[in-house]
């Protein structure tokens, strides 16, 4: 396994000491019963896992986005499922870097201790998809208050959660000189909304997330609750979303050396033909070239977090990240179900389960087209398509 200078063994090494008290059963119970961990999430916030990206001072660990991409990964890599838990990391740095002082002495304390969950954002909208600075979603001031009118799809974990970071449009699309101005973001108390304008409805889905539409009826917010300055929401959104991007592929990571060692173990135990079937070259392949695309995509990985935890853009960094190893744990899924012939299909071997959960990394948070698109034209300089 390659890795930065250091190995983040100490990381590694208290993460697989508690993934180890949640075993497979747990998960795949939990998945059968299309539940929330609750116990699992409970677990890492009181060893103080979600708390990692908070400074110190306000009762967090202080690590940066390195450490908590190994979080992530020793995870997803143990068999569970980060998707339950991962929102409160990356939604934690949009607080940390734009929120005001107040507002991070108010809630990140309460938050390293538990007492409060911020795992949700709420962006994507029905009508508008991927096209996020079009979104219709708005908040107008009205005094000291903001009212909400709109609608959220996809919007994961709000059940689970106390607050939710919210994106909405502050300055009409019309009145704006650039189309990724006049959005704003935030923090909204969602059991206090569940009673003031806002209806949440859940979406069944195939990885038995969490997740939600979301309906705002003149939802009325204090208007401390926003986050930075008004208008510049959207610049905020996407440093929490080049967070995201490397703990997804950190996620993807894991995955991807869960899928490899699973196959690895088969093929050496599976004996057919009076062999192993790791013995033909056959078999052995795909496990191996998907050990070697998870070993690269983790190395770029590291970069992306080098990049960022030093303050320095990463976007470039961060998206092939999260393109290769959303790829490399998609094929290593593909080649553990093979592997695996017909109880690959089963449940008690939790290949099928892992491979439904790291499938949804090709598409949310970000597919893989808008990522190509993304490097094609920041990166190598090609005209604007959208
Ligand atoms: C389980 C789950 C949990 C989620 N959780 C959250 C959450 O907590 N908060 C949140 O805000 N969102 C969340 N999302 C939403 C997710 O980020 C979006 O689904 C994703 O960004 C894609 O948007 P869309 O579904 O509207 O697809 P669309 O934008 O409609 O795109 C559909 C397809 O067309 C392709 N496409 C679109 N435009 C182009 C183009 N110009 N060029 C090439 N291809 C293009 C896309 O790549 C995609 O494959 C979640 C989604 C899922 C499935």
């Amino acid at each position: 396994m390659y890795d930065t200078a250091e190995d983040h063994a100490e990381i590694r090494d208290a993460l697989r000491a508690l993934c180890a008290e949640f075993p497979a059963e747990y998960h795949r119970r939990i998945d059968a019963e299309g539940a929330y961990p609750e116990d699992f999430v409970d677990a890492l916030t009181r060893n103080g896992w979600l708390a990692a990206l908070i400074p110190e001072e306000y009762g967090g660990a202080g690590l940066g986005l390195t450490e908590a991409s190994v979080i992530m990964e020793e995870i997803n890599r143990s068999g569970g499922n980060s998707g339950a838990c991962h929102g409160q990391m990356y939604n934690m740095n949009t607080l940390v870097r734009h929120g005001s002082e107040e507002q991070r002495r108010t809630y990140l304390p309460r938050i390293a201790s538990g007492e409060l969950r911020l795992q949700s954002m709420g962006v994507t909208e029905p009508t508008t998809g991927t096209d996020t600075t079009k979104i219709k979603t708005t908040a107008e001031r009205r005094g000291d208050r903001y009212v909400i009118n709109g609608q959220k799809v996809w919007i994961s974990r709000v059940q689970h959660s106390d607050l939710m970071i919210l994106l909405a449009r502050t300055t009409p699309l019309a009145e704006v000189r650039k189309k990724s101005e006049g959005l704003s973001i935030f923090l909204v108390d969602i059991a206090e909304a569940m009673q003031a304008g806002m209806e949440v409805r859940p979406i069944r889905n195939m990885v038995g997330h969490e997740t939600n539409e979301l309906f705002f009826e003149n939802l009325e917010i204090p208007a401390d609750n926003l986050i930075g300055e008004e208008g510049k929401g959207f610049r905020y959104i996407l440093t929490g979303l080049n967070a995201e991007r490397v703990l997804i592929a950190a996620e993807c990571i894991g995955d991807g050396r869960w899928f490899v060692e699973k196959a690895t173990g088969y093929a050496r135990d599976r004996e057919v033909f009076g062999r192993p079937i790791g013995q033909n070259q056959g078999v052995q392949f795909p496990i191996a070239e998907a050990h070697v695309e998870v070993e690269a995509a983790s190395l770029m990985r590291f970069e992306a977090c080098r990049k960022f935890d030093a303050g320095a853009a990463c976007g470039a960094e961060a998206n092939m990240a999260k393109y290769l190893a959303a790829k490399a744990s998609w094929e290593a899924a593909n080649a553990c179900l093979q592997v695996h012939g017909g109880y690959g299909f089963a449940h008690e071997y939790d290949v099928e389960r892992k491979f439904r959960e790291t499938r949804l990394y090709q598409v949310a948070p970000i597919s893989t087209n808008l990522i190509l698109s993304y490097v094609a034209e920041h990166v190598l300089g090609l005209p604007r398509s959208f």
